[in-house]
């Protein structure tokens, strides 16, 4: 039972960096309650396995009531955090308003459109499980259309399925590679009127490498990892409209089936409630120690905290920066409860990974990079050590070795709507050829050389 005149600390957000501060903290004599809008975990990095039905959502999310069932210090609440009123200390969620003696904000971040907010429908982003369950449902009902337009032409020759990834970095790259990977093996031999090897996969990228975090080689790296598994790169390219069933790059107009969003991260709106100063992705200016201008009491931590490493870097929107913020965070409350000075938080950076499909990924640790299969041995390594639960850890082991040995993919099911935005376009344009797959190619590559000589219309990034 809460005990009542013990200091209140409200988390807002169990993600990465709320819930490593909630579980240090319950160690103190506080009473502490994490607010949530949804009500469970979800452990982002493999939102994309979810995406591209690898795993199931309940091996990659946890609830939160069930995380924190051990510390009787703990109340969770379900709720929507709306606005708070530092100056009363005052959080207001959408149901009621919570007295807090320390704020710790990790509400996180969310897709960015670059005010093109319409295109959200037309090319979802991947950021919660809901995501997640959309993107597998149009991939994979992208496939069953195609096979029934081509059972009702009575013919294999209509345009090959494109799926069109925006963004080149971890996300886009993870999510064109397993698609790939589900054209060309997890669906072989099922369809008697398409053929999935058939499918292009494109990934388009503003900048002129992906993964631009990493080094120069490791992208390049990265690239060839991807050509080698059947997507298209195209680096150096802006896309400068989505319509239904179409990406506009240029003035070159590429139909596709599906088109997913990954190319842009904004902070969570709560940000803005604070009064305080942010940078151009909305993330909060924080104060060397996490806390808010003005307010020692209130931190910020994880995607929504701008913060500069001692060589000047911005903090990058990873799960290590808001895992070890809300360890910070923690211990600078038992400092304040102790009377004792803060200090400064310093990130130490344990390296980053990125997957691109099966075996093979890019690793940058301090000391050297890896590609390849053993960068992916590392990267499976590590995220089935860090994923919530046991049970969960184990299921994932056995799924993954499972479709390693099989190509096979568990969790191909469709559910929801059997509609696809713009897939009557991508039929007319799928009608208007009866080009053979090799001139399809053919013409394919010629609209790459046009593509690649037009000059890109800038979309502002964030
Ligand atoms: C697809 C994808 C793949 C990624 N892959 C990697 C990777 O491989 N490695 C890596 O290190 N990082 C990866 N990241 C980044 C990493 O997941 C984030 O940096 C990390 O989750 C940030 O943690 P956080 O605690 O700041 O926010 P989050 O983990 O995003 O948690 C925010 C929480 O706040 C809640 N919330 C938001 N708004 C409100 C509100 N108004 N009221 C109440 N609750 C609210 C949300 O429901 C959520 O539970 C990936 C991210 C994505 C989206």
């Amino acid at each position: 039972m809460p005990t009542n005149n013990r200091p209140k600390v409200v988390i807002v957000g169990a993600g990465f960096g709320g819930l490593t501060a909630a579980r240090r903290i319950a160690r103190m004599a506080v009473q502490v309650t994490v607010v949530d809008r949804k009500n469970h975990h979800t452990f982002q990095p493999l939102l994309y396995q979810v995406a591209t039905a690898g795993l199931s959502p309940g091996e990659i999310a946890a609830p939160i009531r069930n995380i924190l069932r051990g510390y009787p210090n703990i109340e969770v609440l379900l709720e929507e955090v709306v606005d708070f009123k530092l100056e009363q200390k005052k959080v207001v969620t959408k149901e009621q308003v919570l007295d807090y003696n320390f704020l710790i904000i990790a509400s996180g971040a969310t897709h960015a459109y670059f005010g093109h907010q319409e295109w959200e429908p037309l090319a979802p982003g991947l950021k919660t499980i809901e995501d997640a369950l959309e993107i597998r449902r149009r991939v994979l009902l992208a496939f069953e259309l195609a096979e029934r337009q081509n059972k009702t032409a009575n013919s294999q020759s209509g345009s090959p399925l494109q799926f069109v990834v925006v963004g080149g970095g971890p996300t886009g790259v993870e999510l064109a590679g397993t698609l790939a990977e589900i054209a060309r093996h997890a669906m072989n031999h099922e369809f008697r009127n398409i053929d999935p090897k058939q499918a292009r996969i494109l990934l388009i990228e503003g900048g002129n490498r992906v993964l631009a975090a990493y080094s120069e080689k490791l992208s390049r790296k990265a690239e060839d990892q991807l050509r080698r598994l059947g997507v298209e790169v195209r680096t150096s390219h802006m896309v400068n409209r989505i319509e239904p069933g179409v990406v506009w790059v240029g003035d070159e107009r590429i139909p596709a089936a599906v088109v997913l969003w990954a190319a842009g991260v904004a902070a969570s709106p709560l940000g803005g409630k604070l009064g305080a100063p942010v940078d151009r992705a909305g993330r909060v200016l924080v104060q060397p120690d996490l806390s808010v201008p003005g307010h020692p009491e209130v931190f910020v931590i994880g995607d929504l905290a701008a913060l500069k490493d001692e060589s000047g870097k911005m903090l990058p929107g990873v799960a290590q920066v808001a895992i070890q913020e809300g360890e910070w965070v923690a211990e600078t409350v038992a400092r304040d409860l102790e009377n004792q000075p803060r200090r400064n938080f310093r990130y130490h950076d344990k390296g980053s990974l990125a997957t691109i499909g099966r075996a093979a990924a890019v690793a940058q640790f301090p000391k050297f990079a890896l590609s390849g299969y053993f960068a992916w041995l590392a990267w499976l390594f590590i995220h089935i050590l860090f994923l919530i639960g046991f049970r969960n850890r184990l299921l994932v082991m056995i799924q993954w070795a499972w479709s390693y040995l099989t190509y096979e993919r568990g969790a191909r099911l469709i559910t929801g709507s059997d509609e696809l935005p713009g897939w009557a376009g991508q039929a007319q344009d799928g009608g208007k050829t009866d080009a053979s797959p090799v001139q399809q190619a053919e013409d394919a590559r010629l609209s790459t050389s046009k593509f690649e000589s037009t000059a890109a219309t800038a979309v502002d990034k964030v």
